[in-house]
């Protein structure tokens, strides 16, 4: 069996739902602090040294003396709610796979190499996408993050402690980022295009402006059997005016607008709701689209609220600008896998990343290993083995390159 195949398989069970088959690996929750544990035990059967630095991120570091700053490679490992098997995993597990094709082939690094495995990627638990390496990177205040609540009203704070993490040190650590040369992310397409390119490996140009806003409706809770229609204020109805909205703004526009999760109080199924809250998710390829498309939402929730005597807020909890990925590196891994005789092409995504994150700091860069529907965030995303082994050669191609 590959290694690949072998570390595969040892995480493939952790955090997954038997009835979804998807995966809930939530940060600080036991299915993601077993996933920590698989990463150590991981990196301690490569003799890679293990450090947690102060916001919950994991790094695996191949050491080596007076070798300066290091080639980081890597992703997450948490999910979104029953998310795939792939999204983020494929990342983290590439990366041990193509060190030890690297040790196989009897490779010595003149830099040191370091697997990392950043927290909270998702937001799935907390809200806010990239929590990890924001936090890192000082893109988020370490207060704010402290008090991000989960749906249960559990802060950050509070989960990172009951996991035996100080929360006390959250916070940008530019110490860390001062050892890092380049980070290059492998992740599996969240997309088709490779699919229709013959090609089981690409490399991302940049990453689409993105954001996610909440929406509160507030009504008043009524009896679904005595209340005349006429006299309630029902949040459902604005709610779902908006869901219509951001559909149809996103189709003019040319844009991506998304309510994925909503939650409806107190919840009947024989009552008007007091209150309905969506998180309404944009993605669009630039600045001008990104917001024409919220104001429009927000223009028609405003209406639709106002029509019904619902109450209407909005907020916003995070965006994210447009990055573009360094072109030099991109061109110099594209050179190293040309050597390979592996055609990357070069693809833009509208999916945030790390390395978007990253992108603020450190020259970053980004593969995507070919997913052939396209599908992702669902137990069906997938990829083949035969270009996950690609993605594995890939990455080694460029670890090589990088840290030769
Ligand atoms: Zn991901």
């Amino acid at each position: 069996m590959s290694t690949f195949a072998a570390l595969w398989d040892s995480l493939l069970p952790i955090g997954r739902d038997p009835a979804t088959g998807g995966y809930r690996r939530f940060c600080w929750t036991p299915a993601e602090l077993e996933c920590r544990a698989w990463f150590e035990t991981t990196a301690a059967e490569r003799q890679l040294r293990v450090a947690a630095d102060g916001n919950g991120n994991l790094f695996a570091w191949w050491d080596v003396s007076n070798g300066g700053p290091a080639v980081a490679t890597g992703s997450h490992l948490d999910s979104v709610p029953d998310g795939g098997a792939f999204d983020g995993p494929l990342g983290v597990i590439s990366a041990f796979a193509a060190i030890d094709e690297l040790r196989a082939a009897g490779f010595q690094p003149a830099r040191p190499i370091v697997v990392a495995a950043f927290a909270e990627e998702e937001g799935g638990r907390f809200g806010v996408a990239c929590l990890g390496s924001r936090l890192l990177t000082g893109a988020i205040d370490p207060d704010s993050a402290r008090g991000l609540r989960d749906g249960a009203g559990i802060t950050f704070a509070d989960a990172m402690l009951a996991a035996g993490h100080d929360p006390a040190q959250l916070g940008p650590d530019d110490d860390l980022l001062g050892q890092l040369a380049t980070y290059v992310e492998l992740h599996v397409e969240q997309g088709r295009a490779l699919a229709g390119l013959d090609a089981a490996v690409g490399l991302a140009e940049g990453i689409w402006p993105h954001g996610r806003w909440r929406l509160d409706f507030t009504g008043r809770a009524d009896h679904a059997g005595t209340a005349k229609l006429a006299d309630r204020a029902d949040p459902m109805l604005p709610y779902a005016a908006t869901v219509l909205a951001a559909r149809q703004a996103a189709t003019e526009l040319g844009t991506l607008a998304t309510i994925g999760k909503v939650l409806a109080e107190p919840g009947a199924a024989n009552a008007v709701s007091s209150a309905v809250s969506a998180w309404l998710d944009v993605r669009a390829a630039g600045p001008g689209p990104l917001d024409a498309t919220l104001d429009q939402v927000l223009t028609a929730a405003r209406a639709a609220a106002e029509s019904q005597q619902v109450a209407f807020e909005w907020k916003s909890e995070s965006v994210t600008p447009a990055v573009s990925f360094d072109a030099e590196l991109r061109g110099r891994l594209a050179a190293a896998l040309a050597g390979q005789r592996i055609a990357a092409p070069v693809l833009p995504t509208g999916a945030g990343h790390d390395a978007g994150i990253l992108a603020a700091r450190l020259p970053t860069a980004m593969l995507f290993v070919r997913n052939p529907t396209g599908v992702s965030h669902s137990p069906a995303e997938h990829a083949e083995p035969a270009d996950c082994a690609a993605g594995v050669t890939a990455l080694a191609a460029v670890l090589r390159e990088l840290a030769g």
